[in-house]
């Protein structure tokens, strides 16, 4: 089968494409087998290239956590797909049988792993996954929108719907938007009601994150993110700030907060060493939380928002497979809004 692989951490020159792996079997009767048909990129899968302290990879690793297709093979034991089911993939793998798993907190897992990194990935012709984490789609949607669709928006929805908690009165400041996560983000709250703020260095973006319902953009290549924010707010802030980017926007993120704020952070693309003033978190009772990943909850419930259409990831750009380079280098140049995605099959 074809696949994008790498063999050794490195920079883009080292992904390689094969024609020539085996198609994976089934590795117990509770898995299923995929045909790929669409794939999507992530910030993660350039940190996989570069090499993640503690993962390990073997030589012909598969890239690629995000992924549509159809199901092509299933264990004995599997009840909740049939072969020829059109499906989307939860990225996160759990043992669902721990005490993370069993309090609804999967990506606490002590054996969460995650496609791409931890298990061959999806950059492939096809993949096998336990079946729990195959989400039936109707015919309806397509293999872009829903490869297009599982991480960025399963992570957003955590930070945004169970940790931020956010309501109707709030309003939210998302930094970095065209990135997947940021995006989605900006769609959950604005369907909760929430007045939202985006920020971009990047005029185009800011545009089009209005015709997706921004209320409120900043460019912060050229202007003061907090004192905008503050000037805009009569000094009042916003509630809640969903930061992803970290050391580039955290001191504008926290000068943004108002009293009583939440902020949620699930990575840190610009790095990784963030400083606080404990006075101004305990003056003002700020929280700041930690977000990863979903729990098999949140990803059901994100799959009934794809179904009906009510959530639906912009598509920045398609590749084919055998030109998965050209997608990663889209993608590392930071200049997509919207998910870069590759096909696989027709
Ligand atoms: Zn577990």
């Amino acid at each position: 089968m074809r696949a994008l692989t790498i063999d050794a951490h490195g920079g883009l020159d080292r992904l390689r494409f094969r024609d020539d792996l085996p198609i994976p079997a089934l590795a117990s009767d509770a898995d299923v087998r995929v045909r790929v048909h669409a794939a999507a990129l992530n910030h993660l899968d350039l940190f996989v290239i570069d090499g993640v302290p503690g993962v390990r990879i073997a030589p012909g690793w598969i890239l690629g956590s995000d992924c549509a297709g159809v199901v092509d093979a299933i264990g004995s034991a599997v009840t909740n797909v049939r072969v020829g089911d059109h499906v989307v993939l939860n990225p996160g793998v759990s043992d669902r049988t721990c005490e993370y798993c069993h309090s609804g907190d999967n990506p606490l897992c002590l054996k969460y792993s995650i496609l791409g990194e931890h298990r061959p990935g999806v950059l492939a012709d096809y993949v096998v996954v336990p079946a729990a984490n195959a989400h039936t789609i109707p015919p309806t949607v397509s293999f872009s929108t829903a490869a297009a669709f599982p991480l960025a928006t399963l992570t957003a929805w955590r930070m945004v719907v169970s940790r931020a908690r956010v309501t109707s009165n709030d309003q939210v400041l998302i930094r970095g938007i065209g990135g997947g996560v940021a995006l989605a983000a900006l769609q959950i709250a604005k369907s909760i009601g929430a007045r939202v703020w985006v920020t971009s260095g990047s005029d185009a973006k800011l545009d089009r994150a209005r015709l997706l319902g921004a209320d409120e953009t900043i460019n912060h290549a050229t202007t003061d993110v907090a004192k905008e924010v503050r000037g805009r707010t009569g000094k009042r802030g916003v509630d809640v700030v969903i930061d992803c980017v970290g050391e580039a926007t955290w001191a504008s993120s926290l000068g943004s907060l108002g009293k009583r704020g939440r902020v949620v952070t699930c990575g840190g693309t610009s790095g990784p060493r963030l400083e606080t003033d404990v006075r101004k978190l305990f003056w003002n009772q700020w929280t700041i939380m930690g977000s990863t990943m979903g729990s098999d909850t949140e990803f059901s419930a994100i799959v009934d928002e794809l179904r009906v259409g009510r959530l639906c990831p912009p598509v920045d750009s398609e590749y084919p497979l055998e030109h998965g380079r050209r997608a990663f280098e889209r993608l590392a140049a930071g200049e997509q809004f919207g998910k870069v995605v590759v096909t696989v099959a027709d």
